[in-house]
């Protein structure tokens, strides 16, 4: 089970990858959290990305798809795995497609989670004013100024993988607006009506996995 999650920053992704990733044992693989994990400890690749990041640009595709080929072809994500922000420009689509030709395992289905962009603000305010409760660090790029930010590099870059989705025949909008139980239950039932590949390239429902 080979699923990419595609939505603007707000729209649920991370909810529902760790929904999807406890519901099919899958693993939840978020660039993002590699990229703040690498800026935590200091790494080339987290002061390559850092100033970016907190600006709300995007990182450039070549560091991208490098930390997350590397995980691609580990061993835990040999039964599948949950793409949260990944890919996020029509290069890094096609570099997955690369990528996971080497292991016979295409992606399966496409999902992307459509928000209405006014919507977008109050969601981040709540993950703030979330974090903050949980005494949690907040977010650097998780304020109003640099959300514009993000928001117009999701929409100036994601058209082109959405339409290179499509074209597969595999991308499935949904409506992120709903209450996330709904949102999570619209994505099950998109998945029970998907072929996945196995390990070996040939294709199977979700219910007669
Ligand atoms: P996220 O946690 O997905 O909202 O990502 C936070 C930030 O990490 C983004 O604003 C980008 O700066 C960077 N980032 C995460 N994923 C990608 C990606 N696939 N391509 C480029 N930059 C990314």
């Amino acid at each position: 089970m080979r699923i990419v999650l595609l939505g603007p920053p707000g729209a649920g992704k991370g909810t529902q990858a760790q929904y999807l990733a406890n519901t099919y044992s899958i693993p939840h693989l978020s660039t993002g959290d590699m990229l703040r994990s690498a800026v935590a400890e200091g790494t080339e690749i987290g002061k390559r990305a850092q100033a970016l990041m907190t600006s709300g640009q995007l990182v450039s595709d070549d560091v991208v798809t490098g930390i997350v080929a590397e995980r691609l072809t580990s061993l835990e994500c040999r039964s599948g795995f949950i793409l949260d922000g990944f890919p996020r420009t029509l290069g890094q689509a096609q570099e997955l497609h690369r990528i996971l030709r080497s292991t016979s395992s295409p992606i399966d289905v496409a999902i992307s989670l459509e928000v209405d962009e006014n919507a977008l603000a109050k969601r981040i305010e709540k993950r703030v004013m979330d974090a903050q409760a949980a005494g949690e660090t907040v977010r650097s790029d998780d304020n109003p100024e640099v959300l514009k930010r993000r928001v117009a590099e999701y929409k100036a870059k994601i058209t082109p993988v959405a339409d290179y989705y499509d074209g597969l025949g595999i991308l499935h909008p949904v409506d992120g607006m709903r209450e996330i139980g709904t949102v999570s239950a619209t994505i099950d039932s998109i998945l029970s009506g998907t072929r996945f590949s196995n390990d070996s390239g040939q294709r199977a429902t979700a219910r007669s996995r």
